[in-house]
């Protein structure tokens, strides 16, 4: 689906929907806005409930200073317009109060985008405005002086998150990027310090995503066609889970030997079609698409390991949590977990470029659910279903260990009965 082609009406209402969905902001918090070529400036309405916006609802402060609409312009549109005249590059605002968020504006901590490359790829460096009454012209200052610094994520001090950009879709991954940044940095804190990356890291996930050279499929299977929709299936529910977000996460399928299916680079993870899904043969990649980044290490484990029939790679914030700390997951605590996860190898970061070889030595019958230091959760499984709910279970089995840290000691079943387990379950 092309965004851009969507009238900026149907823009803020589908936006503004996801937000709420995602619980990124109350009924009565937020607000978006877009600028038109013409200076109109379409907005978000004041005291409208958030969570049934109607496209008739959305306001226009036009260009020649009328107003246009049947409500009241958001109250906090005069700092919209403050940051629009500042950078004329960002033609579209998303503000939000989500609690992970607030709760780093209250600490007065900026999120670090460096626990992941991806993160600082969406995001870049995030700037920080002081304290200013909600709706006052020196908040709108506060927040477009620190936005004419070149930063497009804003933290407000005591309030919430101002993101930007040149279209509201990239506006909107930018907050929900820095919000699975929080989230995992909560849920990280109780575990230890975080690990963040170098220059040197981040620039080598920038040059990741060479070219593949490229074929032109003669038909598709059956078989081929029912994974396709089968992907698509799984990755739009990685994304309802809160799994993975808009533009990380990769789902891959094997059709035969030799070929397998793998989901697209830069295509949101929300709209994915079953055309957008890329074959690859033979190192080479369907004709007229752009695979995932993480092609390569699909490739090397689809290779070394046959029983393999889907790899999901996704950043699910709890599971995260352990892997940008670098403390073990240890699922034999739960023992219906340790049945699907067995032991949760975490591997260094950099394999995935270096030496994709060893990311794949570490999968064996008993660790099929992988860590990758400050990067992602690979889980592998004989079917799309499997290697699903193994993600699933080692995100629900993270959150269980994290939220037991906050209530009291953790109790792990005994030698005997991890013995006992093993001997039942193979
Ligand atoms: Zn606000």
């Amino acid at each position: 689906m092309r965004f851009d082609l969507l009238h900026p009406r149907e823009q803020l209402v589908q936006i503004m929907g996801r937000i709420y969905r995602y619980g990124l902001t109350t009924t009565s918090g937020g607000n978006l806005s877009v600028l038109d070529e013409n200076g109109d400036l379409w907005i978000t309405p004041s005291a409208v409930d958030k969570g049934a916006l109607q496209q008739r609802d959305i306001m226009c402060l036009l260009a020649d200073g009328r107003t246009s609409g049947v409500h009241t312009p958001s109250s906090e549109y005069p700092f919209h317009q403050s940051i629009y005249r500042r950078r004329t590059d960002i033609r579209a605002i998303v503000h939000a109060h989500s609690p992970a968020l607030v709760s780093f504006s209250i600490a007065r901590k900026i999120p670090d985008t460096r626990i992941i490359p991806q993160a600082h790829h969406v995001c870049g460096p995030v700037g920080y405005a002081p304290y200013a009454l909600p709706g006052s012209q020196q908040l709108g200052e506060n927040i477009a002086a620190t936005f004419a610094q070149g930063f497009d994520v804003v933290l407000l001090e005591n309030h919430g998150v101002v993101t930007a950009g040149p279209d509201l879709l990239t506006a909107f991954q930018r907050l929900e990027t820095l919000d699975f940044c929080a989230r995992t940095q909560i849920q990280a804190h109780s575990l230890g310090p975080v690990h963040t990356l170098s220059d040197g890291q981040i620039a080598r996930f920038e040059r990741s995503a060479p070219a593949l050279p490229s074929f032109q499929a003669a038909s598709h299977s059956s078989h081929e066609r029912a994974l396709r929709a089968q992907i698509c299936h799984m990755v739009r529910r990685a994304y309802d889970q809160r799994l993975m977000t808009s533009t990380e996460g990769t789902v891959s399928a094997r059709v035969d030997e030799g070929r397998f299916l793998i989901t697209p680079y830069g295509i949101d993870r929300s709209h994915l079609e079953v055309e957008d899904i890329v074959l690859i043969e033979g190192g080479r990649a369907e004709a007229g698409k752009q695979p995932s980044r993480a092609t390569r290490l699909h490739h090397v484990i689809y290779d070394q390991h046959p029983g393999v029939h889907c790899i999901i790679t996704a950043q699910s914030p709890n599971a995260m949590a352990y892997a940008v700390t670098g403390k073990a997951l240890d699922s034999k605590t739960i023992p219906e977990s340790y049945v699907v996860l067995r032991n949760v190898p975490l591997v260094p970061h950099g394999l995935q470029y270096e030496a994709p070889e060893g990311i794949s030595a570490a999968i064996t019958k008993n660790s099929p659910v992988v860590l990758i230091e400050n990067d992602t959760v690979l889980a592998t499984g004989a079917s799309v279903h499997q290697a699903f709910d193994r993600l699933e279970v080692a995100d629900f089995t993270a959150f269980s260990l994290l939220s037991t840290l906050s209530i009291g000691p953790l109790v792990p079943i005994g030698e005997d009965d991890v013995r006992e387990l093993e001997a039942k379950f193979g």
